[in-house]
């Protein structure tokens, strides 16, 4: 077992990572565009909007601030 330290994007976000599925439409458009810009991809849970950014162990929301998975 590999232990990673400091559980961030980077294994999964990078350049030249482009699938083409257009059955997933513009969902995955916008997460793809969240990811590309360093967040995690994910709809904020109070403000909707796809800004939450690796915190610890949970995800912040770069707009608003909230906080999720650790309440
Ligand atoms: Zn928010």
């Amino acid at each position: 077992m590999v232990q990673h330290q400091g559980e961030g994007y980077g294994a999964a976000v990078g350049p030249g990572h482009h699938r083409h599925d257009h059955r997933a439409g513009q969902r995955m458009d916008k997460i793809r565009e969240a990811r590309a810009k360093g967040y995690e991809g994910d709809p904020c849970p109070k403000c909707q909007t796809m800004t939450l950014v690796r915190n610890g162990t949970c995800l912040k929301c770069g707009t608003c601030g909230s906080t999720t998975g650790c309440s």
